[in-house]
């Protein structure tokens, strides 16, 4: 059996969502977000993902515990999830402890018998960006970050905006002003995302930019937020307390990995994992938190009605596929389908 399997997820932003980088930087805005420091696009990264799966992984069996683990006596939540270092309150580091085989535990500085755990998360990047443009909101997304789920764009190349029909010559994507041009294989774009359950009224108003353009098309349309800190005993704005922060906008589109690695090969204190099986049944745990996600949200600001995420699509991913945006010949289809992935039926 393999070490290990991965897995896709995508998710939509029901709320601006703001992953802090908990430090203030020099500009306009006071409270920033994570971003790449590489193509310089906002994400999350794995290691928030990872916490916010523990915590509602753990609230699920918490919810499940005296019907399907009648002999445990201590809770999952919130004992088995956060950084459960404390002895008496801390994780129950068991292995029959869906949330700590699956997450991992530690056992405090300078103490061994800590576990890894059998879930690795990547980070969550952006997949398509909502932009406000003259055609009504359009969702941005480049070669690069179609690549990293599978679908491999060529013909993108002059800086304009790639788009199905390009009616007029310019386009405006945010305050940027670009050319148009046709993207001959737009349809075989929108059949790629379809089977990731991405909704049609994304789908239909796809645009394309080169690589170059995306971070700055996507960092000039972060939202920002302003508030101000309220003081108690008056009622009124704190003086010099006014703040802002960014976030990424209701409508992005996301993608993340989990890595389920094959509990088989690993043991606990020298014992057998029994939690789970194999790497299918780590995902299965791991999947548990998404029902969560629409409600309870990742990142901060959650009681400012931020970080509601809607897990669109939860599976191993779709087989690569390829398509030119400057080929008039519709060659994407059947025959170009790689099965070497090959692995993309439907589980659940
Ligand atoms: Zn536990």
């Amino acid at each position: 059996m393999s070490s290990y399997q991965k897995f896709l997820q995508v998710g939509l932003a029901l709320d601006p969502v703001h992953v802090g980088t908990g430090g203030t930087r020099l500009g306009r805005v006071d409270l920033t977000i994570v971003r790449d420091p590489v193509t310089q696009l906002p994400k999350i990264p794995g290691s928030s993902l990872a916490g916010v799966y523990r915590a509602y992984v753990a609230m699920h069996y918490e919810e499940q515990r005296s019907p399907n683990f009648p002999n445990r006596n201590k809770p999952f939540y919130p004992d088995c999830a956060g950084l459960g270092l404390d002895e008496e309150h801390g994780h129950c580091r068991q292995p029959d402890c869906p949330v700590c085989t699956v997450f991992g535990f530690a056992r405090g500085a300078g103490r061994e018998g800590g576990f890894a755990g059998l879930a690795a998360f990547t980070d969550a990047n952006v997949l398509l960006f909502p932009v406000p443009t003259r055609r009504g909101p359009m969702w941005v997304t480049s070669p690069m970050s179609l690549e990293m789920i599978g679908l491999k764009i060529s013909g993108v190349s002059d800086n304009a905006v790639y788009l199905e029909s390009n009616t007029e010559n310019k386009l405006n994507l945010g305050w940027l002003l670009l050319d148009t041009e046709r993207c001959t294989q737009m349809e075989a774009i929108r059949n790629f995302l379809n089977q990731l359950s991405i909704p049609d009224y994304i789908l239909n108003h796809l645009a394309i930019v080169p690589d170059r353009l995306l971070a700055h098309i996507v960092n000039s349309n972060l939202e920002v937020r302003t508030s101000v800190s309220i003081n108690p005993e008056t009622g009124a704005a704190e003086e010099k307390a006014l703040f802002s922060y960014e976030a990424l906008p209701r409508g992005a589109v996301l993608y993340w990995g989990v890595i389920a690695k094959n509990p088989q090969h690993f043991s606990i204190n020298g014992q057998n994992i029994t939690a789970v099986s194999n790497p299918n049944g780590v995902y299965d745990v791991v999947k548990q938190a998404h029902a969560f996600f629409p409600y309870l949200g990742v990142g901060g600001m959650g009681t400012r009605g931020m970080g509601r995420i809607q897990v669109l699509y939860e599976n191993t991913p779709i087989s690569e596929t390829t398509a030119n945006c400057a080929s008039e010949n519709p060659s994407t289809n059947s025959e170009n389908f790689s099965t070497e992935e090959g692995n993309n039926e439907q589980s659940s």
